[in-house]
């Protein structure tokens, strides 16, 4: 099909706006480094943080995150460096919550195992709980040694059950992905029904391991997969997230067209570092 053609639909089918941004605040900066091993994070436990790194959550870092969300309408978006919520993730979360006062604001604070934490997210008045299912189940397999996809889809499910609407995604143009890919994919994302889709970006973090394998295709077909969720989710807002001026290029603001929002960051998981694994 022609992409402008394709473009026309993937608009038309274009929910109403919600929201025009989403406001990252990364509450990883205050804790130790991850002990998850996703080869895409520059937080992962495989790297070696750069000195100046920041190790806290600081005050005013954290109030013009939520101004600024204030200033856009937007909804600010609490995330952790857990695998898993743990007392101190709700804890840094709980503090990101009381500072957001009347601005909306979701969580990302890992796997759930326990509900007593989604309740309590939910009863704090959290929009969404989010996780993202990343990529498909062949290439999650490959990149991600620390949990499993399965965790996570159990999580997604679990907050949904307790109450909370959930927000997930994919990463386009993870190293070794194919149509297939998308596929699979699009299978779990169906069978999740999220209430908002996140479309992310591979983003190549100088000294990954897996950044080395990074190759760019034509920003033609970048927009073609983002209309590709856009179509297949004509109900459900949906994000661009990180990375996507890297990806779509000259097509950026013909996806924008499409989208309902976008991540104020062009950058997630952004902490640089040096991949001490192959
Ligand atoms: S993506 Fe999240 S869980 Fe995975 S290594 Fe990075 S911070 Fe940890």
């Amino acid at each position: 099909m022609p992409l402008t053609v394709l473009c026309e639909e993937a608009f038309s089918a274009r929910p109403n706006l919600t929201c025009p941004e989403m406001v990252s605040v990364s509450t990883y900066s205050t804790g130790p480094r991850c002990k998850g091993d996703c080869r895409f994070c520059g937080w992962n436990r495989n790297v070696i943080p750069q000195p100046q790194e920041r190790r806290e959550l600081a005050p005013d870092i954290l109030t013009e995150r939520v101004n600024y969300a204030a200033s856009v309408n937007g909804v600010l978006e609490c995330m952790d460096n857990a695998i898993a919520a743990s007392p101190a993730v709700f804890e840094r979360c709980e503090q990101v919550a009381r500072a957001c006062g009347a601005v909306r604001w979701g969580v990302n604070p890992g796997i759930c195992k326990s509900r007593t934490f989604l309740v309590r997210f939910r009863e704090m008045g959290a929009a969404f709980y989010a996780n993202n299912i990343e990529t498909s189940p062949r290439l999650f397999r490959s990149i991600i040694t620390s949990h499993t996809q399965e965790a996570k889809l159990k999580s997604l499910a679990r907050a949904r059950e307790e109450g909370l609407p959930i927000a997930t995604g994919v990463i386009v143009g993870m190293p070794g992905e194919s149509d297939e890919d998308y596929d699979a994919m699009a299978e779990m994302l169906r069978a999740l029904v999220p209430d908002v889709l996140r479309v992310n970006f591979f983003f190549p973090i100088a000294g990954l391991a897996l950044a080395e394998r990074f190759s760019l295709p034509p920003a033609e077909h970048v927009l073609r997969i983002v209309c590709f969720f856009r179509i297949l989710f004509p109900e459900t807002p949906l994000y661009l997230g990180a990375g996507r001026s890297i990806w779509l290029r000259n097509m950026q603001r013909e996806a924008e067209a499409f989208a309902n929002g976008v991540y104020c960051e062009q950058r997630f998981l952004n902490h640089g570092g040096v991949d001490t694994v192959e």
